[in-house]
């Protein structure tokens, strides 16, 4: 094989379009890429000008370009710097390319090498690749713009949760990392306290609880850590405080912070206990009264039926010589009447103080009158040759106080030292006024009050045991307690069983209001 068909093969199966031109533009040599290109037979393009190949509108262009390059020839790139270099097919369409000139001399003659290469697929590829490359960065701005966007919220949300935690009333919110160090601490509680939020963190939140709650607390935390929620209660400061501790999870899903709200609940507790306490008083004021009903009407039937059959008895003893047995029946009904007088005043003063309704009305008071009227009313329950004996200083018998409470405590008292004495014994009074202080005292010599049931002896509905067959409803002795304590006073009492009682009272001199 000679080096002419050598060449003749290399030129003809390049991948490229070759082609020469002499220095007219005239096609001298086109391989076989330049008909598949172009669409042109080799015997088309074969002396014909070179600007066949240029789009239309570039042909008169392209020959002043093609005689400024024979006369000034130099390798090079075509249409470098100048976008779009285009070829034009035999159909008319066109199509990128680009093209490498070279020069070389024959026989004294110029010509022309153009190396022309189809790049639609390359600008094709290119454009794509700009077009990802656009999209890319248009992602990028979006991307850029939401971390900014986000970033901002971030801090906004976060301004606004400090703002909420630092005005998070009666508490403070507290976030611990998992060594229990505080990482952030706010809330109005912490203000109260003169502590700033800055002081804390870094420290450790176990240093800051007081015994003994610090190892329950430490407890807590640490179950908290490992997934369990808690909720706890102490005090501090004289404070109550319900803590509630919440573990928080990191990116792993693991708990790694605390989140623990300490509210002061002390207020809230302090009514929850009083509002428990009205609804305990209620409830056992509803039983009281609903024990009393009950028992008043038990206690009423006997003094009715005895008023009941006395006056049936007086209705028969017709003659005048019977008058000793009207006489007798009469006292027995104003005994009763007095005994049912009793019980009634006995559930007013109970219905009264159980409602916190007794008002107190210091005045200047005769006690010795107040005494003498007591004495009157029970002397209806005086048994045969029952006597009230009284032991009073006349000339010191004016005292401030509130007469009606006085009465009631004498009534009771008195009916007391009546009802538990024998027939024919005796009740003493004892009225003193001294040192600003009246005592009264009131002796009978009767059952008197077994040892072991002294100590419940104020306690509603008490009865000694010795007393079941006498009437009675156990809330006498209870309401003079209360009476006493109302006027700032005290009771007390000795009693030997079958041998006497001695009821004491003591009341301070009140203060009359203006
Ligand atoms: P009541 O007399 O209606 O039973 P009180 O509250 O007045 O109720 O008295 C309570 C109890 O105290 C009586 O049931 C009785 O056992 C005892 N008691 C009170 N006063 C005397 C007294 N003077 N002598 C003996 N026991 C008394």
């Amino acid at each position: 094989m000679n080096s002419d068909n050598l060449f003749e093969i290399a030129f003809n199966s390049a991948s490229e379009g070759l082609l020469v031109v002499d220095k007219s533009g005239e096609i001298v040599l086109v391989n076989e890429r330049m008909s598949y290109l172009f669409g042109y037979e080799k015997s088309e393009m074969l002396n014909q000008r070179i600007e066949m190949f240029v789009p239309r509108k570039s042909r008169e262009k392209h020959v002043a370009l093609r005689d400024g390059f024979i006369h000034d020839p130099h390798s090079r790139p075509m249409g470098l710097g100048a976008a779009g270099l285009k070829g034009q097919r035999k159909d008319g369409s066109v199509f990128p390319v680009e093209v490498s000139l070279n020069h070389f001399t024959q026989n004294g003659e110029r010509y022309v090498l153009g190396l022309i290469t189809d790049i639609s697929e390359r600008e094709k590829i290119e454009s794509e690749l700009r077009a990802a490359q656009n999209k890319l960065f248009k992602l990028n701005e979006e991307l850029e713009m939401l971390v900014i966007q986000r970033t901002a919220e971030l801090e906004k949300s976060q301004q606004l949760y400090e703002m909420i935690a630092k005005n998070f009333p009666d508490g403070v919110i507290n976030v611990l990392d998992d060594k229990l160090n505080y990482i952030f601490a706010e809330g109005k509680e912490l203000a109260r306290f003169g502590i700033g939020s800055q002081d804390l963190i870094g420290n450790n939140y176990l240093e800051r609880i007081q015994d003994p709650y610090r190892s329950e607390i430490g407890h807590h935390l640490n179950l908290a850590l490992s997934g369990e929620n808690q909720t706890c209660i102490i005090t501090f400061n004289k404070n109550l405080y319900e803590l509630n501790i919440v573990g928080i999870e990191g990116v792993n899903g693991l708990i790694d912070r605390l989140l623990i709200v300490e509210n002061n609940v002390t207020k809230q507790k302090e009514l929850e206990l009083e509002q428990a306490r009205a609804l305990e008083r209620e409830k056992e004021l509803g039983q009281m009264k609903s024990r009393f009903v009950s028992m008043a009407s038990h206690e009423f039937r006997t003094p009715l039926s005895a008023i009941l059959s006395s006056a049936s008895l007086i209705e028969k003893y017709e003659e005048k010589d019977q008058q000793p047995n009207r006489q007798k029946h009469t006292s027995r009904i104003k005994s009763s009447v007095s005994n049912l007088t009793g019980i009634l005043n006995d559930f007013l003063s109970f219905d009264k103080l159980s409602s916190n309704l007794v008002e107190c009305e210091i005045s200047e008071v005769n006690v010795c009158n107040v005494l003498n009227y007591a004495i009157e009313e029970v002397s209806s329950l005086k048994k045969k040759s029952q006597e009230i004996v009284i032991e009073i200083d006349e000339s010191k018998c004016i005292f401030n106080t509130d007469e009606k409470i006085l009465k009631n405590i004498l009534l009771n008292l008195l009916s007391n030292g009546l009802k538990y004495s024998k027939e024919d014994g005796e009740v003493e009074v004892n009225l003193e006024i001294s040192e600003g202080i009246l005592s009264i005292k009131v002796s009978d010599s009767g059952i008197g009050i077994p040892k072991s049931d002294q100590v419940r002896l104020f306690e509603r509905f008490f009865r000694a045991e010795n007393v079941s067959n006498i009437q009675g409803t156990g809330l006498g002795l209870n309401i003079v307690k209360k009476y006493t304590e109302i006027l700032g006073g005290s009771i007390s009492f000795t009693s030997v069983e079958n041998e006497g009682t001695t009821f004491e009272v003591k009341i301070p001199e009140g203060e009359i209001s203006i």
